[in-house]
């Protein structure tokens, strides 16, 4: 989408500190990160939120969260922990409307969360 900020940062046209790309997701270092690892694994194809996901995109969907254990191994969180965010819609925070997993890791977190 032309002016999707994610869909930028996925382009090159906005910089982002892209960590990992393939033929289907792209991920980088969150601006504000909450965490000593704070990264966003996004599917390339814009899709505004969870809710706008279809059958189609099952194994997107899968291959996103299995693309974050792959990061969270490479950063050396996989052991301590770590969790997988998708905020979707106003009570959860969601301030990005293209679809995005958090993998945040390197401290302990609470539950439940805020
Ligand atoms: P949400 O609240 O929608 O689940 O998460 C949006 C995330 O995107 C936030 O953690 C925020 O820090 C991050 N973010 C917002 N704008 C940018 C940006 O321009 N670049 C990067 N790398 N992250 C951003
Ligand atoms: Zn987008």
């Amino acid at each position: 989408m032309k002016h999707c900020l994610f869909c930028q940062i996925a382009r090159r046209e906005r910089p982002g500190r892209i960590v990992f790309e393939d033929d289907s997701v792209v991920a980088f270092e969150d601006l504000n990160p909450q965490a000593p690892v704070h990264i966003l694994i996004i599917p390339k194809k814009h899709l505004a939120g969870l809710d706008e996901a279809a059958a189609e995109d099952e194994a997107l969907l899968g291959h996103v969260q299995r693309v974050a254990a792959q990061l969270a191994a490479d950063r050396s969180v996989s052991r301590s922990g770590y969790r997988t965010v998708l905020n979707v819609g106003p009570h959860a925070g969601q301030s990005v409307f293209h679809l995005h997993l958090h993998l945040i890791g390197g401290r302990p977190m609470r539950w439940p969360p805020g």
